[in-house]
């Protein structure tokens, strides 16, 4: 057989030919922005020729500061595809971090939308590298001028490459293992880890998830997930595979404006993570909405509570599908599909449809007991899961600067050729992976562990529950106890009494929580997932309100 390489480029040919019909749609204030694949491959040829004129000419790292929407899907085409490097920077991180996240990876030239420049203008004194910047629609003067002052070049996305020939010979010469893209983990300790993914490695990922879930060009998807965080689940790459077409929220991320954007633009599915989705739950509930186009959602990035994915089936006729990974998995490693002996609607399906899914096919994975041996996947033994396989990443970026102490500590996140994910939890025998906890998660309780994960499903399956969090706080009898901080619908009077009456019978006895808090809102980190690293501070703080029950 012939060998040619997986390349970036071969997906945007087929993609934007192939598929020159599909559109990506961009969301605005007042409307929509429609560009047909056909148009963005040409738009996609110019901004490569413009990047080749900032002096981009091998594998330096672009990056992009931006929502998502047509121009940023064309950076995560054009920039590979001319063999360059993107590195999509995560708008919603710390300054700090993402200072620090920018300059590691070293990109010479950032895209920036307009509406996040003036964010970028107080980061850009801090990155020496970056020598021009390329803006996505209009900013005001002073803003221009304090980005000026610290690059070489400032220039206007539209004017930049308008004129520029509308084919590229995009460069045949590169091997599919050369970098395509890189990505940061949000760090939840020490610094941010950046992930490189490479041509081959996106490829094969994009086929494994178009092909799971069984994606078309009759689809249209809407992509909440963010293009800056873990690959954007591969949609970029996934949409060239398939043809689907792609809704682009940029920054309109309410639930309201998304019910508008499945209504408007009949969205078939979508992809985000399980805050995004169970705030349109809610929203619908509320709101009569036609979102009778939609046939799936993709959920992930945290435990997606069983209770809104079968509310979701139930009210609205869309089908939850659950999946697992992690930036350095490309994302995705996992998609829960019951199998097809399983009655739908059955308790057996929905167990199913509440796991992390069904490994796919390419990625391989295991668990590791406490004393660091391969334990049996039969659906009982506990364990840290382990994964390798082609689009699992095989070592963390470095760029000389890490001390040796950060080096050992990124070796250390490999056992013989597996990525240790930190992940707890149990694999049945067809490959079905079922997670109690991250590992720095779990709650000890005299011996005994506890999942956090399941505790929230439990009480979020109460009716007048809209979130809830619970973290292990210390207890000078048990070594730790959970603590439930939970938010109430607006108009609900329910007691913690209540909540904790609720969780009987429904989890064992001795993992009902007797800390409880009522809080207004569930902390979040930059990507949208619950951040216990902040109530665990907050109850060491003395901040919390916390009431006892029981
Ligand atoms: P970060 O480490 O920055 O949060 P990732 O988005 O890569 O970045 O997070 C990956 C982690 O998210 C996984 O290791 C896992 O703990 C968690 N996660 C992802 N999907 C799920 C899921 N479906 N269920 C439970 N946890 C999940």
């Amino acid at each position: 057989m012939q060998t040619a390489p997986l390349l970036i480029s071969s997906l945007l040919r087929f993609g934007t030919t192939m598929h020159g019909d599909s559109e990506v749609v961009t969301w605005t204030g007042d409307g929509a922005r429609r560009t047909s694949y056909r148009e963005l491959g040409r738009q996609a040829a110019q901004l490569a020729h413009a990047l080749r004129g900032l002096g981009i000419t091998g594998d330096q790292r672009v990056g992009t500061f931006m929502w998502n929407n047509a121009e940023h899907l064309m950076a995560y085409l054009a920039v590979p595809s001319m063999g360059a490097v993107l590195h999509a920077l995560n708008i919603r991180l710390f300054p700090e971090q993402l200072v620090y996240v920018a300059r590691h990876g070293g990109s010479q030239v950032v895209i920036v939308d307009n509406t996040l420049a003036e964010a970028f203008s107080r980061l850009l004194p801090h990155l020496p590298d970056v020598r021009h910047v390329v803006l996505n629609g209009a900013v005001d003067d002073a803003t221009r001028a304090a980005l000026a002052e610290h690059a070489e070049g400032v220039h206007d996305f539209a004017e930049l490459i308008e004129g520029e020939p509308t084919s590229f010979d995009w460069p045949e010469g590169l091997s599919e293992d050369d970098a395509s893209s890189m990505c940061y983990t949000s760090g939840t300790t020490g610094h941010p880890k950046g992930v490189v993914y490479s041509h081959r490695s996106n490829y094969l990922h994009a086929m494994g998830v178009a092909s799971s879930l069984g994606i078309t060009q009759a689809d249209r998807f809407l992509i909440v997930v963010p293009l800056f965080h873990a690959n954007a689940w591969g949609y970029p790459y996934s949409a060239m595979v398939t043809g689907a077409s792609l809704i682009m929220p940029d920054r309109f991320l309410q639930a309201e404006p998304l019910s508008a954007m499945i209504a408007a633009e009949r969205v078939t599915g979508g992809a985000g993570v399980p805050t995004i989705w169970n705030d349109l739950l809610h929203h619908l509930d509320g709101h009569e909405t036609d979102v009778s186009s939609c046939r799936m959602l993709m959920v992930g990035g945290s435990a997606a509570p069983p209770a809104m994915i079968r509310a979701f089936a139930d009210r609205h006729g869309i089908d939850i599908i659950h999946g697992w990974g992690m930036t350095e998995t490309s994302p995705v490693a996992s998609l829960a599909v019951p199998p097809a002996r399983v009655e739908p609607g059955s308790e057996e399906y929905w167990r199913y449809k509440s796991s992390q899914g069904r490994i796919l096919c390419g990625v391989e994975a295991r668990l590791v007991g406490p004393d660091g041996d391969v334990v049996p996947s039969d659906g009982e033994a506990v364990g840290e899961v382990e994964v390798r396989g082609p689009w699992i990443t095989g070592a963390y970026y470095s760029n000389g600067t890490e001390p040796e102490a950060e080096l050992d500590e990124m070796a250390a996140k490999f056992d013989d050729g597996w990525l240790r994910t930190g992940d707890v939890g149990r694999l049945s025998a067809d490959g079905y992976l079922e997670l109690t906890d991250r590992a720095k998660d779990v709650i000890k309780s005299g011996g005994e562990w506890i999942s956090s994960v399941d505790l929230e499903n439990a009480i979020m399956a109460h009716p007048d529950v809209l979130e809830a969090s619970v973290v292990g706080v210390p207890d000078e009898r048990w070594g730790e106890r959970p603590l439930a901080s939970v938010v109430l619908k607006p108009d609900s009077d329910v007691t913690v009494e209540q909540l904790r009456e609720f969780l009987e019978g429904r989890v064992a006895h001795w993992q009902v929580p007797e800390r409880w808090a009522l809080i207004d809102e569930v902390p979040k980190t930059s990507v949208g997932k619950f951040d216990k690293k902040v109530l665990r501070s907050r109850y060491a703080a003395g901040e919390l309100e916390v009431q006892n029950a029981g």
